[in-house]
């Protein structure tokens, strides 16, 4: 299988509003799609990422105003992980104070400082200021200066009671390696590895047992390059004995699903079309996108949905 690393992360929230102003304005991050979700439009979905939403970037919400609050846990992707300069712990120490965002001591993990805290709904959320090559540009922020700018997605970790059978599966069927063992966490990657591309199984016997709801991770989405390598993903998993499921056209991407042993949803996606397949780059974000099938019931749906502004 010839997965480059992890392509998007979708999570649950509860209001759209406070969703937005945290992941734009605190973090600084480009909101770059505006859609609903394709399965329930009457549901925004939230996509953030550089400045087009590249690959291994995008984090993406699906907010339900109400929803109780989940908690992070065993059988989750657990907590979310971004890229930042080694040398820009400091900055966003003093921003997340500055803006009453409760973090976390600063911990040591395989040689990098890691800043943890959570978003308004209790998503786990770890900036991880690493000395290793990101030369993926942030996305263009009035409130974050450049050189200070979240890169993307360092890594995901998935929390576990029993990591060997999900471990089995990244490295059996998904071409994951074993990168390095500290504590109760063991790093894989893939291709050519770095920030981006990696799993963290974490095993730590202190961890509560996940619940779904806002603040928690609804899926993970890996990379590969074109459909061709997408089908080849599919057959692979199918030959495997996964029950995944049929390749689905998101518009922006193509996708499969499927859970890995601890129950954790998985989802393959191409790189391509990308999200400024419907919308120009300078625009991207400003207008509600619909799938063709959704165009129609325009009207009603933008009327349903929440004001974001
Ligand atoms: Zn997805």
């Amino acid at each position: 299988m010839n997965l480059l690393g992890l392509h998007h992360i979708t999570a649950i929230a509860a209001d759209p509003k406070t969703n937005l102003d945290f992941y734009t304005r605190v973090l600084g991050l480009r909101f770059v799609k505006k859609s609903v979700n394709q399965d329930d439009p009457g549901t925004y979905h939230l996509y953030y990422g550089d400045n087009v939403g590249s690959p291994g970037t995008a984090l993406t919400f699906f907010p339900w105003q109400g929803l109780r609050r989940g908690r992070p846990g065993t059988g989750q992707a657990y907590a979310t992980g971004f890229s930042i300069p080694a040398a820009s712990l400091a900055y966003w120490q003093k921003r997340l104070a500055d803006l009453k965002v409760a973090t976390e001591p600063v911990e040591t993990r395989f040689g990098d400082q890691v800043l943890a805290f959570v978003d308004p709904d209790g998503m786990r959320l770890e900036l991880v200021a690493t000395a290793e090559a990101d030369p993926r540009a942030p996305a263009p922020s009035t409130d974050v200066p450049a050189e200070h700018g979240i890169r993307g997605f360092h890594s995901s970790t998935l929390a576990l009671t029993d990591a060997l059978p999900t471990a089995t599966m990244l490295t059996k069927i998904m071409s994951y390696r074993l990168h390095a063992k500290e504590g109760h966490r063991a790093r894989y990657t893939v291709a050519g590895g770095g920030p981006g591309t990696y799993v963290d199984l974490f095993t730590d016997p202190k961890l509560p047992r996940g619940l779904n709801g806002s603040g928690t991770v609804h899926h993970i989405a890996f990379r590969v390059a074109d459909d061709a390598q997408h089908l080849a993903a599919h057959e692979l998993l199918v030959t495997a004995g996964a029950h995944v499921s049929p390749v689905i056209d998101r518009a922006y991407f193509k996708s499969i699903y499927y859970r890995e042993p601890a129950g954790v949803l998985f989802e393959i996606a191409t790189d391509q079309p990308g999200f400024a397949i419907d919308e120009s780059v300078e625009t991207l974000g400003q207008k509600l996108s619909l799938p063709p099938r959704l165009e129609t019931h325009r009207a009603e749906i933008e009327a349903a949905l929440p004001k974001l502004d």
